[in-house]
Parts: C-alpha cells; structure tokens; sequence
C-alpha cells in the first residue's frame, strides 16, 4: 500500500470547532476512507508538552483534539486522550496541563488518561500503561526542535514514554543522530495509521517550548504514515528531508519511498512556507559538508539561564539528566562541562528561562538566512 498525505490549508488560521470538523471529515474520508481495521478504542496522542497558552503554539491546539473527538464519537470509536509531558510528566502536572486546554470540560465526548497503572515495557523500552490496547491516533504539533531540526509524526511519539525515563534516554543517547534511531524504533512499534499535524499555527526558531515563535500557517496534514508526514513536510518547509537525523536515517534504510508517497493536492508545492525559522540544528546540517568540516567548531549553541527571567523553581535542576545545573549565589547556572545538549532545561522551564544561545558565526549565519528567506517571501 502507498503512504498517502493531504495538504489542506486554512486561509483564516482559524481554530474554530465546527469548521476543524469539516475538514477533519474530508481528510479522513480521502486518507483513511475504506480503512476497516481500526480498533474500536481510540487514543489521541496530541504534542502537550507543557501547560501553556494556545496562542504559544507548544502544545496541539485544544480544539483540534475537541473537533477530532467529536468526528470519532460519531463514527462510534470510544474516545481517549493522553500523553506524557516533558520534567516528571506527574498526573498532577498532566491535570494542570488539561484543565488548562479545557480538555476537561469533555466528559461525554472523551476519557482523559493518567499513568494511574503501572507502565510496561517493549523491546528496550518503558512505555504509559495506555500506549497498548487502543488504536493511536498521532497528533503532533508542527514546531521546531532544538536537537532533531523538527519534531513531528515521529517524534510526537516520544511521548509514549513517561517523563522521568524520557530524561534518561536523553541522557543515554545524547547526540541527535543516536536520539533519532531511538524515535525511529519507538515509532516502528507503534506505528500509527492515523497522522495529523497542526501547523495552522506552528512554533518556529528556538522551538518546542517557550523560546519558539508562533507563526500562522494554515496548514492541517493528514497521513497513514508519519515518516511519509514528516518527509513532506520537510520539502514544504524548506528543509531538505535528507538533514534531518530522523529522516536521514530512514531514506538509508528505505523506511521511506519517495516514489510511492502519493501527496495530494496535485500541486501541493504551492503550499511551500519560504520563511520558515529553522532552529540551530536544522540551520548547521544546511551547510555544505565541506564548508561544515572547515567551520564546524565555530558554529555552536548550548542553553543558559537568563537569571532575570529565572524563578529558581529548580524543575530544570531536577530533570537535568547529566546533573549540569547548579545552584549558585546569583541564581542557577549551567555547567557546560557537563552539559549534554539535550535541551531538556529548555522544554521544562515554564517561564522560557532558558534561552539557546549561539555562538557568533551561527548566529550571523541565521541573521543572513533569516534576510533571504524574508527577501524570497517578498
Ligand atoms: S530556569 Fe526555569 S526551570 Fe530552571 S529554575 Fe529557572 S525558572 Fe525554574
Ligand atoms: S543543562 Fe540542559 S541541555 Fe544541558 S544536559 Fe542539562 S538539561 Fe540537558
């Protein structure tokens, strides 16, 4: 069977309910229309990385999960939504996270999860007790990440695996290609047949959390395949596919066809976002190898605290997993030492605290692609 992805754009970026639900029936009805084998447990996986407003673009848009829910009860599926966030992912902050997207407010249309049982493990991994027994639904948010270039289709399932054991997998596997063969795998045993990006409003720049930018886009993608998904999506962005880890790795080993993706509509092209904010990742993987080689040591970003806008709440002490954060006299500080790059500090601290820095060639390299990009939108 042929990967198939639909493009469809909202010309008003508009979030409302009623209307999602349109078109959420018409992409589920061209990708999945004659899909029979669907379990009659559903479980939404949206992107809630962390309590967040809508308008900040961390999290998959609330309503998107309430107009899919919907669609869903309709079509007599039993409706179930869950995910793990990023420190501890506790059920208290995981409660926090829902009353704050108003999930809770949907009793009669969907059952919230918690880690409330006990997880259980697969191949090399601990997953939430809800990642088996139901039909996953994947339904990541479109934004940059600051160590695979763009978490999407795959990455969003990263999420199956409870907080404190995502720490550690950092930790264990710290470098974005070693980081992507572990999404790969888990994406391998839980495949989902059921992908849909929001990028109606996409988070851009020093993205997942709360140092990323919000820009609208318009753009809902449906997909049986969320490799098939992010691969488009890299051409739509204007990343090639191949420089990013995930990617890389799953066109060697021909996970992904490129021939037998079939993307409608036929001209889909014209969807393409010619200003997309890359992060740093994506941003150095862009330049030529063997200026890279030459240039390499020069083109570095690593997190700091920015101590004014800093709470001292610790969270990021707690959840770092090479223990780089210290507590000093002023404030907290990174030990760069120790620092592994993970980015972990950054998707946890709620009050965008910790900023990535780049060093003084990146960041002239972002300033000149940042003009140009502008320039070809014009
Ligand atoms: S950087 Fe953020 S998470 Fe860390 S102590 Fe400060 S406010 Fe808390
Ligand atoms: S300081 Fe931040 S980026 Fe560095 S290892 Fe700790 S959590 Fe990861």
């Amino acid at each position: 069977m042929s990967d198939k992805v639909l493009i469809l754009k909202r010309e008003d970026f508009s979030y409302d309910i009623d209307s999602l639900h349109t078109l959420l029936e018409r992409g589920f009805d061209l990708i999945w229309g004659k899909e029979k084998s669907l379990a009659k447990k559903i479980l939404i996986k949206p992107n809630l990385l962390m309590e967040a407003e809508t308008s900040s673009a961390i999290t998959t848009h609330p309503n998107l999960i309430i107009a899919l829910a919907k669609l869903l009860r309709r079509r007599g599926f039993s409706v179930f939504v869950a995910d793990n966030p990023g420190g501890f992912g506790t059920n208290n902050s995981l409660r926090s996270i829902y009353r704050s997207l108003g999930l809770d407010k949907y009793p009669d249309l969907f059952t919230l999860l918690y880690n409330d049982r006990p997880p259980f493990k697969e191949g090399e991994f601990t997953f939430s007790w809800w990642a088996k027994g139901f039909e996953i639904v994947n339904l990541p948010k479109l934004k940059t990440h600051d160590l695979l270039g763009i978490t999407a289709g795959v990455k969003n399932l990263y999420g199956l695996i409870p907080g404190v054991i995502k720490s550690k997998l950092h930790q264990k596997y710290p470098y974005p290609y070693e980081f992507a063969e572990i999404i790969l795998k888990i994406y391998d045993l839980f495949t989902p047949k059921i992908n849909i990006l929001d990028g109606i409003v996409s988070l851009e720049g020093e993205g997942p959390a709360k140092k990323g930018i919000p820009r609208k886009r318009g753009l809902i993608i449906f997909s049986n395949s969320g490799l098939a998904l992010d691969y488009t999506l890299a051409q739509l962005i204007g990343i090639l596919p191949e420089n990013l880890p995930h990617l890389k790795i799953a066109l060697e080993r021909e996970m992904i066809k490129e021939d037998l993706i079939e993307v409608y509509p036929q001209d889909w092209p014209k969807f393409k976002i010619r200003d997309f904010m890359p992060s740093s990742p994506s941003l150095i993987e862009s330049i030529p190898k063997p200026l890279l080689k030459v240039l390499g040591k020069f083109l570095k970003f690593y997190p700091v605290i920015e101590r004014r806008e800093c709470k001292r709440c610790q969270l990021c002490l707690k959840v770092c997993p090479a223990k780089a954060i210290e507590v000093i006299r002023e404030g907290l500080r990174i030990n760069l030492n120790n620092c592994i790059g993970c980015m972990c500090c950054a998707e946890v601290c709620l009050y965008g605290a910790v900023r990535v820095k780049d060093s003084f060639l990146l960041k002239t390299i972002k300033k000149v692609y940042n003009l140009f990009s502008q320039k070809r939108d014009n």
